[in-house]
Order: C-alpha cells, then structure tokens, then sequence
C-alpha cells in the first residue's frame, strides 16, 4: 500500500512512539507478565492458575480491542475484563517486571536537542495502559522528561493509535495545527506508520522490533524514510524543512 495523499509542509514537530522506539525492544513473557500482574489481585476464591490464565486473556482481550477497534484502556480495564478486583497499591510486582524493558536510548537525549536547536516541537504518543506517572517517571529517571513538548498516552484518551484522533491529540499536545508539517517515529507499520499517514503526517519507521503476529493489524504503511539508528533522525527530519 503506499501512502495516502497528504499536504506536506515544512516539518515544525517530530512525535515518537515510545516501546521499540525510544527504548530498545524486548521479546515480553506475557505468561510471566500475567503472574506479576496477579500479585495485585485481591480477589481470594480463584486458584492462582485460573487468575493467571484470565489476566493473560484479558491482555489479549483488551489489546485486540486497541488493534481492531482502536479503543483504549487502562490497568483497571484489564483487571475488570479478567473479572478480578486488584489494589493499584500492589502493582509493585508487575512495575518491577516491566521496569527492565523501559531504558530510555542512550541516542534519545543527543537527538531530542538536536531536534530542538532546530528549532523543532517534540513529543511522545504512546499506546498504553499504564499511568502517565509510571511513563514520566521513566523519562524523569533517564533524564529526559523535559526535553518534551507533549506526552500523549492513550491511557488518558478513549482512542489508540492507529486512530487519527489519537494522533491529532499528539500534534495539539506540542501545539501544531498542520498534520502536514509533523513527523512521526515508531516501529510499527499498522499502529504507528499506516496510522500517521493516514492522519496527514510523514512516517520514519525504526525496523528493529519483532511485532508479534497477534498484534499485528489489518495494513501496513510504507514509511516516508527509515532510520536504522536514532540518531539519524534529525539529518531525515532536515531534509524535509527546506
Ligand atoms: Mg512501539
């Protein structure tokens, strides 16, 4: 599929995806997720295989409402599509399992300022049900919070990527009106590349994650430019400024 039709201007801002993107990816255990997601249950009749069992489902289950319907969700969807109360209090066991997998690129910082003494908005819209203080205390640790204009997590919208509206929510969030003059980096061609495009924005494709099968959707987009390493970012994004 190439891309749609699109009036493209002159870049004023790059929106990034986060997982795959501005951290490296990792193959997830979704078997062991689920086991540290049920440390936060606290619903006692279930035996614990029967809880594992309906948290993974439930993952897959509020996932493919992401994928297919582009609906969001949060922590606490996930606990009640499983049927099973949790306290966020005990969460800590399944932050702990996902903290690993949440390194910011050492790239990150140099390209952000890069981007910014260009003269170039920054942001992040991210697929996800974690809270916006778990994502920010990621960027905050690795020292580069505040490097942003916007961060967009769809745990705070009622869309996900691929939606346009999730999009258009990203492009507000650093305060351009033309999708036109956005650029978009992720390392998903349905979610983050075919998305973007069809939200009127160029597409640079990081090809480096090994999406599983299950999460892949109904297109794919052919990116605008590839960037094997982030920190080719700003000399693609300069091309497309003249
Ligand atoms: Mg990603």
């Amino acid at each position: 599929m190439t891309a749609p039709e699109r009036a493209l201007g002159p870049v004023e801002a790059v929106i990034f995806d986060w997982g795959g993107t501005l951290t490296e990816w990792h193959d997830i255990d979704f078997h062991a997720e689920s086991l540290a997601l049920a440390q936060a249950v606290v619903t006692t009749h279930h035996d614990p295989t029967e809880v594992t069992a309906r948290l993974h489902r439930a993952g897959e289950a509020v996932w493919g409402r992401s994928r297919d319907h582009q609906q969001s969700a949060t922590v606490a969807d996930l606990f009640a599509e499983a049927g099973l109360d949790h306290d966020p209090a005990l969460l800590h066991a399944y932050y702990d399992f996902w903290e690993p997998h949440t390194l910011t690129d050492p790239e990150v910082a140099p390209m952000l300022a890069s981007l910014r003494e260009a003269g170039l908005r920054v942001g992040v819209l991210s697929n996800t049900i974690w809270p916006r203080e778990w994502h920010d205390g990621f960027f905050s640790r690795d020292g580069v919070l505040s490097l942003f204009d916007g961060l967009v997590y769809t745990s705070e919208l009622p869309w996900t990527k691929p939606s346009p509206r999730a999009f258009a929510a990203a492009r507000e969030a650093v305060g351009v009106r033309d999708p036109g003059r956005c650029v978009y980096v992720g390392d998903r061609l349905y979610d983050d590349i075919w998305g973007s495009q069809q939200a009127g924005m160029r597409a640079v494709h990081i090809p480096h994650s090994a999406i599983p099968a299950a999460q892949i959707g109904h297109s794919e987009g052919v990116p605008d430019a590839v960037a094997h390493r982030l920190s080719e970012v700003p000399d693609i994004v300069a091309n497309w400024r003249r």
